[in-house]
């Protein structure tokens, strides 16, 4: 422990506060310190398979994956899946898939709630016995009236004095299936008067007929999450929970299970010490122009209003990952947002900048233009042909270069050119001077135009003596622009993202469905028309088209040799006006 001690000793203040020292952390450094649990730290993330997993859980994955890590312990990846009527194998497959890929190893920790079915329905029965627990045929409504206000002391059932036998028989009907759902639930008897309303008689166990994915019909009666996650906890023995905030209030509750865990012996041992699961809670992500929550998400995906769950404009780890976002940047955004009980909504554009970051220093460079303009040069003879060395990535010498081929045609972007240029526009213009990227410097001598007066074609001379990019005379110009040799361009589908909402907040307005704030324009299609090298990319691979933005080839729906590109995200923050056009190199 002490070199754990030692390097928190060395971050800078401000480090942290946010990443080993933030509270979580020393939480558990306090307990390893004295030795509770016998040193151990297990950790566990336990989605529900009832989606695809989204940033948000990016958060928790990478807390709960990360402590485990830093004190040399281990982290479960458990389904919880004791609500059999929204979860599905699929989800956990995608489940799996999005936490390996960010980078995080269960080892032999993969568990499922629905395996501890049996030891939770014996563990109930022992409450019955016990007198801790009945069952209650207050519909859902009087059980909401008799619960009361936390103000006020609640009303106790008048099914709370049943006998332990008489609960016991009932149970096992519930269980057989002889009472309609709703019609009764087993509640634990815990205190009705509690300033906690969590602690007022919760229901632990309901009747759901649906069948589940897992268990088929086996069970009509189901536990309820504050009863299941604390016995999953304590069976798997976890001994840290780490989970988002809205669960602070049920932390007493979480407490009262363990110790009747406890009671009954069920509280596993490491070495020669009893592992009592703690709790700890930290602020949910939320981040600005997106929903986070599943069944927002899988209202998304079910109204066809983005393509899946996948869809690369959808906040989903899957999403991301399609999107071209590298799993390096995501844990690079956990760790930047640091860990705390402080609830606010984090800038999307935090996360596009570790995801340009990361792209910064490993994509290579190609080029392309999205909207084209023909140039012609009419000093360069009709059939011939050069080739430049391009600079496949600045920030990594061992990329090397390539060949770029070169000839009479080429496509420039559109907005490089301007006919009568407002001052500080540094790229083409009619008799200015720029240099094409790699190749050589050019100045622009006229323009053709169409009847309605729209430029078809611009037309100028290279200098020959400049090729490569520089003339010997050493005559500075002012703008670089990349271009694409017409007759080897290859066109390629690329998809431009918007965020996927207009407004930061799109639950902000209660009286009005999110739905309505989606952005009509988070996707345009179009085609980029690039040098050749960009149709070898196989999906998945990345690239920066130089001055776009970075790219992405997507997994679906490229083919061999005709790569779909998805826009990553742009070059610079897009939302701050001064990037709305394409920057000139200067
Ligand atoms: P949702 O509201 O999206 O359905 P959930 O909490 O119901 O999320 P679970 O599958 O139960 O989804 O979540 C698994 C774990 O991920 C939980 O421990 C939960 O606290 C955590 N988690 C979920 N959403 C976020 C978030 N936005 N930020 C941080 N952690 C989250
Ligand atoms: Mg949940």
């Amino acid at each position: 422990m002490e070199d754990i001690a030692k390097s928190a000793g060395n971050t800078t203040g401000a480090e942290a506060a946010e990443t080993r020292g933030h509270f979580i952390w020393q939480f558990i450094e306090g307990d390893v310190s004295r030795g509770l649990n016998g040193g151990a730290v297990v950790t566990r993330f336990p989605p529900e398979p009832n989606g695809y997993l989204h940033i948000g859980h990016a958060k928790a994955i990478c807390i709960d994956f990360g402590m485990a890590a830093e004190f040399g312990g281990e982290c479960h990846l458990r389904m919880d899946d004791t609500n059999p009527s929204k979860e599905d194998e699929d989800y956990v497959r995608s489940i799996k898939e999005d936490v390996r890929w960010l980078g995080f190893d269960w080892g032999d920790g993969f568990f499922y709630a629905s395996d501890l079915f049996d030891e939770l329905h014996a563990f109930a029965c022992e409450l019955i016995k016990r007198g801790q627990a009945y069952v209650c045929d207050l519909s859902q409504e009087e059980w909401k009236k008799y619960r009361g206000i936390p103000t006020e002391p609640g009303t106790p059932s008048p099914y709370r004095s049943r006998t332990p036998d008489e609960n016991l028989a009932l149970f096992e009907q519930m269980r057989l299936g002889a009472f309609a759902e709703g019609s009764c639930c087993l509640r634990a008897k815990i205190d009705m008067a509690s300033p906690n309303i969590h602690f007022r008689d919760p229901v632990i166990y309901r009747i759901m007929e649906e069948p589940h994915y897992r268990t088929g019909s086996k069970w009509r009666i189901y536990p309820m999450y504050d009863f299941a996650h604390p016995f999953e906890d304590a069976r798997e023995g976890v001994t840290h929970s780490l989970c988002t905030l809205e669960f602070e209030v049920h932390r007493p509750l979480y407490d009262w299970v363990i110790d009747r865990m406890a009671e009954c012996g069920l509280l596993v041992k490491r070495g020669d010490a009893i592992v009592r699961p703690q709790q700890r809670e930290f602020a949910r992500l939320s981040l600005d122009y997106t929903v986070m929550s599943k069944r927002k998400l899988l209202q998304l995906v079910q109204e066809g209003r983005v393509s899946g769950w996948d869809d690369p404009r959808m906040p989903t780890i899957s999403g991301l990952r399609r999107r071209g976002y590298p799993a390096e940047s995501i844990r690079d955004f956990c760790e930047k947002i640091g860990v705390s009980k402080y609830k606010s909504a984090t800038e999307l554009s935090l996360l596009e900048s570790c995801v340009r970051d990361t792209l910064n220093r490993t994509a290579l460079r190609r080029m392309g233009v999205l909207n084209p303009l023909k140039v012609i040069i009419d000093n360069f003879p009709e059939d011939a042909e050069d080739s430049f060395d391009a600079v496949n990535n600045p920030e990594d010498e061992a990329a090397g270069t390539r060949p770029v081929p070169f000839s009479r045609e080429l496509w420039i972007e559109r907005d490089d050119f301007m006919e009568t240029p407002p001052p500080k526009f540094f790229r083409l213009a009619p008799g200015r001077e720029v240099r094409l990227r790699y190749a050589c410097l050019f100045t622009c001598t006229s323009v053709e135009k169409d009847a309605d007066g729209n430029i078809t074609a611009v037309h100028g001379t290279w200098d020959p003596a400049s090729r490569g990019g520089n003339a010997p005379d050493g005559r500075k110009v002012k703008g670089t622009i990349h271009w694409v040799s017409a007759k080897h361009a290859v066109p390629v589908k690329a998809r431009l993202y918007d965020r996927l909402f207009t407004v930061p907040d799109p639950e902000a307005d209660e009286t009005k469905p999110f739905t309505e704030f989606l952005n009509p324009d988070s996707l345009r299609e179009t085609t980029a028309l690039c040098e050749p090298s960009v149709a070898a990319l196989a999906p998945g691979d990345r690239i920066q088209l130089e001055r776009l933005g970075y790219f992405a080839a997507d997994t679906s729906d490229s083919a061999p040799g005709a790569p779909v590109l998805n826009r990553t995200v742009t070059l610079k923050d897009s939302w701050s006006k001064a990037a709305q056009t394409p920057p000139s190199t200067k």
